[in-house]
């Protein structure tokens, strides 16, 4: 009964604000906010936090937190902009995240803004996830609006989740211990997935010290840095289990200073995915030896990084989740289904390293992500804002603050 009431009470909210959620899908689209440009994934965060402010928010963008001499690269990263409904000390509640970073260079909206073609919108990031982004501003305010929710909300907007949220991992452990319940915004898929099991992934730094020499007049007095990391590279790459769906890929190297010096230095930058934290574990372990084992006497490897997304697993927690937003889809007429996704997600992070019930896909629908063909399924950001609120709602009675120890990094 009270459900049906919510239910038509946002409805009737939301659907009044229609126009307004669709323009700030299509302004977010028309904004480039490639994970490396951390100014136009700012420029993002202002709007978002703009808004927010004025929709009665307590904002607040965060400080990166202090940086190790290789994590550098990351001062050009954004920033995290939390919006909270409480002061901090009152806990997080339920918490609500969205990345505000997509897979676009700089100049890709301008090439191919956002546009609607029958029941298709799309642009850069449409669904992954400005979108999202959207739904969750809207869905967050109207609860505060019409008074709807017993607890506080925290919403997190991150700057780098196609990177694996290397900045946003760390403020996380420091801001979400206690919620009550995750929902993350993430595209839900067509038609009616929710994601209630995902892979983890993790990032690697491996960065390789040979010495130089002439490539002709003194070859053997140099260690080529090219040559080891190649046969580093050749040993990982035979970790991949596709059985277990346990991957390494080096997706990327750097090295050398010309072709008739031997190499003083070469990296790579690896990717890792995994189903269970177990696999992820013995993965890290294997690499660790693998960066560990010298085949050019002289050279000297040095290794960074490790899991950064850990795997969402269904759960009791999750599966709960999952039902509330079920009975929410019931009472506007929408049916849900669980779904297993192979991607990684903030969602699975904070449900594994933190113990946090967490919930995946709650966003509006869309496909083909990281693609110029990704595509948003505009029918589907209303009713996918109002099962995200009351999916909220019913979360925000059901779980306790929580007491769940954080994991330690891998
Ligand atoms: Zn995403």
């Amino acid at each position: 009964m009270e459900m049906q009431q919510n239910a038509e009470r946002l409805g009737a909210y939301l659907e009044r604000r229609q126009a307004e959620l669709m323009d700030m899908i299509e302004r977010l689209v028309n904004m480039d906010s490639f994970s490396m440009d951390g100014g136009d994934v700012d420029s993002v965060g202002r709007v978002v936090a703009d808004w927010l402010r004025q929709a009665g928010f307590d904002v607040e963008v965060r400080d990166k937190p202090a940086l190790a001499e290789d994590e550098a690269w990351m001062r050009g990263l954004g920033n995290l902009v939390v919006a909270r409904t409480h002061a901090r000390e009152a806990g997080p509640g339920i918490v609500f995240l969205a990345h505000m970073d997509t897979v676009f260079p700089h100049g890709t909206a301008a090439r191919r803004p956002f546009r609607v073609e029958g029941d298709r919108a799309c642009g850069p990031g449409v669904a992954d996830m400005k979108a999202g982004v959207a739904a969750v501003m809207f869905a967050a305010r109207a609860l505060n609006d019409l008074g709807l929710m017993p607890v506080p909300m925290t919403l997190m907007f991150s700057p780098d989740e196609e990177l694996g949220s290397p900045l946003t991992t760390r403020h996380y452990r420091e801001l979400l211990p206690g919620a009550q319940a995750v929902l993350c915004a993430e595209p839900g898929f067509p038609v009616g997935g929710v994601t209630t099991e995902r892979n983890g992934s993790g990032h690697m730094h491996l960065r390789v010290e040979g010495v130089a020499a002439h490539a002709g007049r003194c070859y053997e007095q140099g260690a080529s840095a090219i040559v080891e990391l190649a046969n580093k590279i050749v040993a990982l790459d035979r970790l991949v289990d596709l059985e277990r769906d346990v991957k390494v890929n080096t997706g990327l190297i750097t090295g050398g200073t010309s072709a008739n010096a031997v190499a003083p230095h070469a990296e790579a930058r690896l990717h890792l995915t995994f189903r269970t934290l177990e696999d992820a574990e013995q993965l890290v372990q294997d690499i660790r030896a693998i960066a560990g084992q010298t085949f050019v006497p002289r050279t000297r490897t040095t290794l960074s990084g490790g899991i950064r997304l850990h795997p969402l697993r269904p759960g009791a927690d999750t599966m709960a989740l999952f039902d509330m937003a079920s009975r929410a889809g019931d009472a506007i007429g929408y049916a849900l289904r669980t779904n297993t996704a192979r991607g990684a997600s903030e969602a699975g992070f904070t449900s594994s390293a933190l113990g946090i019930p967490s919930l995946c896909s709650m966003g509006p629908e869309g496909a083909d992500l990281h693609s110029p063909d990704e595509y948003l399924v505009p029918s589907t950001v209303l009713p996918r804002c109002k099962i995200l609120a009351l999916t909220a709602i019913q979360a925000a009675r059901a779980f306790a603050p929580s007491t769940a120890a954080v994991q330690p990094w891998v």
